[in-house]
């Protein structure tokens, strides 16, 4: 099985707290950055309680160590002309890359949206990372949520996760598995176990890693901790790597 790890926004604690960690692991991942959060020109209430963005010497470092960096949109959007100023910032910040991954701000689009928007980027894009598939919010899986967020049953948790795993790689549009606060680090872990042996792949979509997580976007440092010694014990059958290392792979 190949597990991707994706952290969306640019928000400090991917450094201080998620790539600190990785790092120690000898684990890559995916970093997508609202680059208008970064320098200031885009300020906004869409990332989280502390509001703190990771600064471009943090980004280079990270990205010098191995770790995606990518593009989350300049304001948050998934507009053409955002996308390209994001890229941009990214590249004269020393990130320079021929093509830059993409993940969907808020997962909000339609199917004429993305359209458009892979059509008049096609050629610096290198892939799409969405949020849940769809299939997620049929009312069977939207009850599967609920019964899981209440009374953490582990039989609803995989149910509802189930259409993420995915077995063929689309870099058009990938979907991926969002952690909350509300997810048990032992049930993901139960998850990632039922389909190590598999050839399918996870990807999985966190925001901030704090030590006390307050809000539903947050998750708690030990529960990170517990995932990477999980993804390291298992190495010999599970492969961690970055969105950006599984899109190579497969074109090979
Ligand atoms: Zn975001």
């Amino acid at each position: 099985m190949k597990i991707c790890l994706s952290f969306d926004d640019g928000r400090i604690d991917s450094f201080f707290a998620a790539y600190k960690i990785l790092k120690n692991a000898n684990l890559n991942a995916s970093f997508h950055i609202a680059t208008g959060f970064i320098d200031g020109t885009y300020i906004s209430n869409d990332f989280g309680n502390d509001r703190k963005s990771l600064s471009k010497e943090h980004l280079l470092e990270m990205h010098d160590n191995n770790m995606d960096i990518s593009s989350h949109g300049d304001k948050h959007v998934m507009e053409v002309d955002d996308f390209l100023t994001s890229i941009k910032k990214l590249s004269s910040w020393g990130i320079k890359k021929p093509k830059y991954g993409f993940s969907i701000p808020n997962s909000k689009y339609s199917s004429d949206e993305l359209k458009l928007f892979l059509n008049k980027n096609e050629k610096d894009i290198l892939y799409i990372r969405g949020g849940r598939n769809p299939s997620c919010y049929s009312f069977k899986n939207k009850v599967n949520y609920v019964f899981y967020k209440l009374f953490h049953l582990y039989h609803c948790y995989k149910k509802f996760n189930e259409p993420n795993l995915l077995a063929l790689i689309d870099k058009h549009l990938l979907f991926s598995l969002v952690v909350k606060k509300h997810t048990k680090v032992s049930d993901l872990i139960r998850f990632i176990n039922d389909y190590k042996e598999t050839n399918k792949t996870l990807i999985i979509m966190f925001h901030s890693i704090v030590e006390n997580p307050a809000d539903d976007w947050e998750w708690g440092e030990d529960s990170f901790m517990k995932l990477c010694s999980f993804l390291v014990n298992n190495k010999n059958v599970i492969e961690t790597l970055s969105i950006e290392e599984l899109i190579k792979d497969e074109k090979k």
